[in-house]
C-alpha cells in the first residue's frame, strides 16, 4: 500500500517490474479507486510509455494486460574518453538503435554537444524525442562537463564517472536480483563502482569506491600517483606489473601487454596476476565485512586474465571475510565486458526519467498543457 495516492510514475514502476500487469492487479497494488486508476493509466499510455495488449485467450474474456514500451523514446548515452566519444543512441529498455564514434585529440563539453546533436541528426531522431541523456568520464572531467552542459535541448544530462557506470550496467543487466553490487575494475587504476539499493552509491563528494588508494602493508616504500606512499594500486595496479615482468625481461608495457602474456601461457605472468589478485582480495576482505555485497564482479584490462586473478582474489578475500558475509557471495568475471560503460550510461539516463518522481511531473506539465 503507498501512503500517499499512488500516481503515474507508482503505476508505471509496478508495469516495468511486471509486479502487476491488468489493470485489477494494478488496484489491488496501488490501493486506487479503478477510475482514478483509469486516469493513470491513460496518462501513461498518451506519453506512449504503455501499451495495452489483449490477454491470452483462455477462454471467457481475458483481462487486457498492460506492458511498458520502451520506444516511447530514445535516450542519448555517451563514453567520454581522453581522444575520442562514442555516442549511442538508445531506447528506454537501453536497447542501442545508433552508434557514432568521434576521434579528437581534445574533448571539451563543446564539442561534446556538438558530437550529442550530430548523432541525433544521423540517426533522424527528433530532439524532442530524446529524454535524456547519460554521459560517462573520468573523474577530471566530471564536475565541468556537469556545469557546462546542464541539459540537451529540453533533455536533463547525467554525469557520472565510468566505473559506476559499469557497476550499474552490471547489475541493471544481469543481477537485477542483486540488491548490493560491487564492480572492481582491476587495470592501469584499481577503482570499485558500488551499487546499493539498485543505485550507485557516491558518498558524500561522489568519491566512494577508491579501492585503489587503500594502503598495503609492508609497501610504505612505494610512491603512489596520488602522493601517498604503498597504496594497492601503486603496488599491483597494471603499470606495477608491467614494470615488475619488464625487470623479469618480458615485453610489457601496458595492463593488457600483462594480461595477454598470463593468458598465452607465460608463468611468470600469471604469477604476477595471481599475486596482484591475492592483494586485490585482501582489501576487498574488508570490504566485504564492511558492507556485506551480494555480488562482486571484477573488470578492467587485467580481467582479461580473470581466471588468474579470480583465483588470487578469491585466495584472500573468503579466507578473510566474516563466514557470514561470503556464504552467498558471488564473484564473478564481467559479462558485459568494455561495451558496460555505454549500457550504465544509457541506464542512469533512463533511470532518471522513468523515476516516479520525475514521469509525476512529466504528467502533470502534459495535463497543464506545458
Ligand atoms: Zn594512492
Amino acid at each position: 500500500m503507498f501512503e500517499a495516492p499512488a500516481g503515474a510514475g507508482a503505476v508505471l514502476r509496478l508495469i516495468r517490474a511486471e509486479r502487476a500487469t491488468t489493470r485489477s492487479q494494478l488496484t489491488l497494488r496501488t490501493g486506487l479507486s479503478r477510475s482514478t486508476l483509469a486516469e493513470r493509466v491513460h496518462s501513461l499510455v498518451t506519453l506512449g510509455l504503455v501499451n495495452e495488449a489483449d490477454g491470452p485467450s483462455t477462454g471467457g474474456r481475458p483481462p487486457a494486460t498492460l506492458e511498458f514500451n520502451p520506444t516511447a523514446g530514445v535516450v542519448l548515452a555517451a563514453t567520454l574518453r581522453p581522444n575520442f566519444c562514442q555516442v549511442v543512441v538508445c531506447n528506454l529498455g537501453a536497447t542501442p538503435v545508433f552508434e557514432r564514434t568521434y576521434e579528437s585529440a581534445m574533448i571539451d563539453p563543446a564539442a561534446v554537444r556538438t558530437y550529442l546533436q550530430a548523432t541525433l541528426e544521423h540517426a533522424q531522431v527528433p530532439a524532442q524525442r530524446v529524454w535524456a541523456v547519460g554521459i560517462g568520464v573520468d573523474s577530471e572531467c566530471e564536475q565541468d562537463l556537469r556545469d557546462a552542459l546542464p541539459h540537451l535541448h529540453d533533455a536533463p544530462v547525467l554525469v557520472d564517472r565510468h566505473v559506476n557506470l559499469r557497476a550499474l550496467a552490471e547489475q541493471w543487466t544481469h543481477w537485477r536480483a542483486v540488491d548490493h553490487l560491487l564492480y572492481v575494475s582491476v587495470g592501469t587504476t584499481i577503482e570499485c563502482g558500488i551499487v546499493s539499493g539498485g543505485r550507485v552509491h557516491q558518498g558524500a563528494r561522489g568519491t566512494a569506491g577508491g579501492l585503489g588508494h587503500i594502503g598495503v602493508p609492508g609497501h610504505a616504500h612505494v610512491p603512489c600517483a596520488c602522493g601517498n606512499t604503498g597504496c594497492l594500486e601503486a603496488v599491483v595496479g597494471g603499470r606495477a606489473l608491467a614494470e615488475q615482468l619488464r625487470a623479469a625481461g618480458l615485453e610489457a608495457s601496458s595492463p593488457a601487454d600483462v594480461a595477454a602474456l598470463a593468458r598465452s601461457g607465460s608463468a611468470d605472468a600469471a604469477r604476477a596476476v595471481r599475486s596482484a589478485g591475492r592483494a586485490v582480495g585482501e582489501v576487498l576482505a574488508a570490504c566485504i565485512n564492511f558492507y556485506n555485497p551480494g555480488a562482486i564482479v571484477l573488470g578492467g584490462e587485467l580481467a582479461v586474465a580473470s581466471q588468474h586473478l579470480l583465483a588470487g582474489l578469491r585466495e584472500t578475500a573468503f579466507a578473510r571475510s566474516l563466514p557470514m558475509a561470503t556464504r552467498d557471495l558471488v564473484v564473478s568475471p564481467t559479462r558485459l565486458g568494455e561495451d558496460a560503460g555505454t549500457t550504465g550510461a544509457a541506464v542512469m539516463a533512463i533511470e532518471h526519467v522513468l523515476a516516479e518522481a520525475y514521469v509525476d511531473r512529466v504528467v502533470q506539465r502534459r495535463d497543464n498543457g506545458v
